[in-house]
């Protein structure tokens, strides 16, 4: 993991990164890559280390071993626990990085959750429904907000990366609250990067596709049981069924969405603001 080359050149910049402690998440790997580009990282998340399913991550320490490979690649960084969907941790985070790193120049808000899965909207309680939005939709622009307050005083642009996903372009069934979440996230960025364009500030977001991260834990957890198979072999199968309806014949990893995150949070993007990128294999293409 996180072995690829970064083609760009964050050096002075100060990024960052919310949701970035899992160690299979695309916001660990975007804190990585923005480090080896030489940009100092601040990170967050919820939890100072997010569970995971994966055999092999009992050891993982989360927000601590993040900053130590961002440290071990000679770059400054700064991790604490914050939600995103709380207004005072969200203050609170971006004051504590502006201490810390001095600005910030970069904001990847890679913090996200599913929430209820299959469950159909004649089921689904009001609580579920709003989960994902309190946190995918409604985090969105609490960071925003603060952030780009520093940003539009700071008046040296900036770029913000938000995640959206495919079902924030067409809808999922028992999935309701998810993708309500992610078509707001689209709406967001779009209105976001229209009041901001006047600052140079650039805000897109991307849509990833079926990606081998922990999002999917407790879809798996419960295939296992139901299944009387590992977690490992639950993942396993169902990436493998995914993978022969991907035109480029693979699910996704981690790094294949950080590069793309990594150009829009670089200067080779400078001309685009408010898209929605897709990073499927090709699986959804408008
Ligand atoms: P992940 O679960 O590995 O990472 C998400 C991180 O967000 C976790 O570390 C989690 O602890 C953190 N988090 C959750 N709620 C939070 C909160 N309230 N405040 C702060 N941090 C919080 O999953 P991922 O796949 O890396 O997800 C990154 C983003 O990509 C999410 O927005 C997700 O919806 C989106 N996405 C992922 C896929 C995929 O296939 N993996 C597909 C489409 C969209």
């Amino acid at each position: 993991m996180n072995d690829f080359k970064v083609p760009y050149d964050f050096k002075g910049k100060v990024a960052l990164v919310t949701g970035a402690a899992s160690r299979r998440g695309i916001g660990h790997a975007v804190a990585l890559g923005l480090a080896k580009g030489g940009a100092d990282v601040a990170v967050c998340d919820k939890f100072e280390a997010p569970p995971s399913l994966y055999a092999g991550d009992e050891n993982w320490k989360g927000l601590i071993d993040v900053v130590a490979e961002i440290k071990g690649l000679g770059r400054k960084s700064w991790s604490t626990t914050a939600d995103v969907s709380k207004s005072k941790d969200v203050n609170d985070l971006v004051a504590k990085t502006l201490d810390k790193l001095g600005k910030i120049d970069i904001l990847i808000n890679a913090a996200g959750i599913v929430g209820k899965r299959d469950v159909p909207v004649l089921q689904l309680s009001e609580e579920d429904f709003r989960a994902p939005i309190e946190v995918n939709l409604v985090g969105s622009f609490l960071i925003s907000k603060a952030v780009a307050t520093h940003m539009v005083k700071r008046n040296q642009g900036g770029k913000m990366v938000h995640f959206s996903s495919l079902d924030g372009k067409r809808g999922a069934p028992g999935l309701a609250g998810y993708s309500s979440s992610k078509f707001g996230v689209i709406g967001f960025v779009q209105s976001l990067a229209l009041e901001l364009a006047q600052y140079k500030i650039n805000v897109n977001c991307v849509c990833p596709g079926f990606i081998a991260t922990n999002l999917r834990d407790d879809y798996f957890e419960a295939q296992s049981k139901a299944l009387g198979i590992s977690p490992d072999e639950a993942r396993k199968k169902r990436y493998d069924e995914r993978a022969s309806q991907i035109p480029l014949g693979r699910s996704g990893i981690a790094e294949d969405v950080a590069k793309i995150v990594l150009f829009l949070a670089s200067e080779q993007s400078d001309y685009m603001t408010g898209q929605a990128i897709n990073v499927s294999g090709g699986y959804v293409m408008n």
